[in-house]
């Protein structure tokens, strides 16, 4: 294998890990071990943390406004569907897209136009729910009786 190519490959790698750690999850709630959940917990946290922060999403930072109302959007890929792109600027539009619901809600609309947007949109939501229902079954495992010995 050449240099480059085993470069590229890491670096895909490095930006599409937390597709692994999904599907890595739900390996684990379909086919794996379902009654230690401390491992789903941890996985299901990092598939959160790396929709929000790493997966590579399109920048939600706008342009400019048009005069009836459609917006232009930056077109550059950004990190994760908290970040943008690499410039600064745009890193405090989306802060300030995601404080108004109108403009979330647009921001969120432009995100999932895109194939990326709309994986980095689905393991946050997937991420969450497997959080949620990990941590129930962490809250019933830990606060079960344990079995009577016979
Ligand atoms: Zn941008």
């Amino acid at each position: 294998m050449r240099a480059t190519s085993k470069r590229r490959i890491w670096k895909s790698v490095g930006q599409n890990w937390g597709y692994l750690v999904l599907a890595l999850v739900a390996y684990g709630w379909f086919i794996a071990d379902r009654t230690n959940p401390v491992l789903l917990l941890v996985g299901s946290a990092l598939v959160i943390v790396f929709a929000l922060f790493f997966a590579e999403t399109p920048c939600m930072a706008i342009n400019k406004e048009k005069r009836d109302g459609e917006v232009d959007y930056c077109g550059n890929n950004g990190r994760g569907l908290l970040g943008a792109c690499h410039l600064k600027r745009h890193k405090w539009e989306n802060l300030k897209a995601l404080s108004s619901r109108q403009r979330g809600v647009q921001a969120l609309r432009h995100t999932v136009s895109r194939f990326c947007g709309q994986a980095a949109a689905f393991s946050a939501a997937a991420g969450i729910g497997s959080l949620l229902v990990a941590t129930l079954t962490f809250v019933f495992v830990a606060t079960r009786q344990p079995p009577p010995v016979p």
